[in-house]
Order: C-alpha cells, then sequence, then structure tokens
C-alpha cells in the first residue's frame, strides 16, 4: 500500500467525478433559506427524497417568515417521506422562528450562530456556510463522507466532529468543499456501505481497507 497523500486521493477521485455534472444528485436549493431547510430534512434520508418534497414545501411556504407561522401537521404531511417527520418538522419551523426573532429574517453566516438553530449541527452549518455563502468553514461530514474517510485510514474517529477535525488537517483547505462532493459520489457509487467495489476503485493501492482487507 502507497501512502494516501491528498494530492493523489484528490487528483484521482477528481479523474473520476465532475461535480458540475451532478448537481442532480445533490440537495436542490435556491437561496440561503432553502440551503437551510433541504440540509436540515436530509438527515437519515437521500438527497433525492428531499428534492421530491421540498417543490411543494418551498411553494408554500416560500421564505423562513412563511415557514415560521406555518401548520405543524400541515408541514408533516408534506416532509413525511423525508423520515424522523414530526422532530425535522418541528426543528425546520423553530428554526424559522429563530432566524425570524434572532437574525432579522435572515439566515446567519457565521458557524456559531448557525449551530445555534434547533435542528443544525456542523454537517448542516458547513453545507449552508459553503453552499449559500461560498464560505468553507471546514468539510461536512456525511454517512459516505465517515466511510470513505475511515476506510482510506485518514481518520480513525467515529465520531463526525472528530473526523471533521481529522480531514481538514489532511487536506488543504481550498479543497475542503471539493473533498465533501467527491467523497459523497464515491460513497454512492463504489466504496458502498455493503459491497465496496475495490476491484474498480482508483484508490486501491493508497486504501487501507483494501490493503488489510
Ligand atoms: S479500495 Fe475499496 S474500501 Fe478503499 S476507497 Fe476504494 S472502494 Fe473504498
Amino acid at each position: 500500500m502507497k501512502h494516501a497523500d491528498p494530492d493523489s486521493i484528490l487528483s484521482r477521485l477528481r479523474s473520476q467525478y465532475d461535480l458540475s455534472q451532478s448537481r442532480d444528485e445533490f440537495l436542490h436549493f435556491r437561496n440561503p433559506y432553502e440551503t437551510l431547510i433541504a440540509t436540515i430534512l436530509s438527515a437519515q434520508t437521500t438527497d433525492r427524497c428531499v428534492n421530491k418534497v421540498t417543490k411543494e414545501l418551498f411553494s408554500r411556504y416560500p421564505d423562513c417568515a412563511a415557514l415560521a407561522q406555518a401548520d405543524i401537521r400541515d408541514v408533516e404531511r408534506i416532509i413525511h417521506p423525508t423520515g424522523f417527520y414530526h422532530a425535522k418538522a418541528r426543528h425546520i419551523i423553530a428554526a424559522s422562528q429563530m432566524v425570524m426573532t434572532e437574525f432579522q429574517g435572515r439566515v446567519p453566516d457565521e458557524m456559531e450562530d448557525l449551530i445555534r438553530l434547533p435542528g443544525v449541527g456542523r454537517k448542516t452549518a458547513n453545507i449552508v456556510l459553503d453552499h449559500a455563502f461560498s464560505k468553507t468553514a471546514g468539510i461536512a461530514v456525511d454517512t459516505h463522507v465517515r466511510r470513505v474517510s475511515m476506510r482510506l485510514g485518514i481518520t480513525d474517529e467515529s465520531d463526525p466532529d472528530r473526523i471533521e477535525t481529522d480531514l481538514v488537517s489532511f487536506f488543504p483547505q481550498d479543497s475542503w468543499a471539493e473533498v465533501n462532493g467527491l467523497f459523497i459520489l464515491h460513497g454512492r457509487r463504489v466504496c458502498t456501505a455493503r459491497r465496496p467495489a475495490c476491484d474498480q476503485c482508483v484508490l486501491f493501492d493508497l486504501c487501507r481497507y483494501a490493503s488489510t482487507g
């Protein structure tokens, strides 16, 4: 097994995945409000599932002011397919209310403010900062990023915040947003949870999991 250096990992994954052509596989949003709500809804489900429900959700509730006053049963009905819909409905309504009362109706653009919103942890905050404000404060760690990072041997941690700490010290800052997208696509298409296709993987000779079986 060769040393898994960040440049090799990035260049090989870039050769496989074109993030600009893969937007349909990620969450759809048009502004900071939609980014925040779609990302909260994406917990424990797929981006495709979220994209299906947000069409109706954002047409009925186009901003934080509207969602802050929503009937929770109506919101639960719309987001039901995403799972955990009682908690998610509570969170997105409460987050919208907090945006209205504490941030003058504007989704905040600082990590410490975002993680105060109900239902928002570092993963969600990183995605909102990156996609809505073009600010890179870290690397969002979802289930795919977690699995690929652990298998490659970049981290031995299981807690997402600690994995993020290992990732941001491994990869250069100007690649952090890209690492999230590349690892998600690699985790969905090749390094899948149950049966990773190691024999087709461009990272095979760099991978701890592949070298140890
Ligand atoms: S070699 Fe296998 S375990 Fe390692 S990154 Fe590739 S698919 Fe995942």
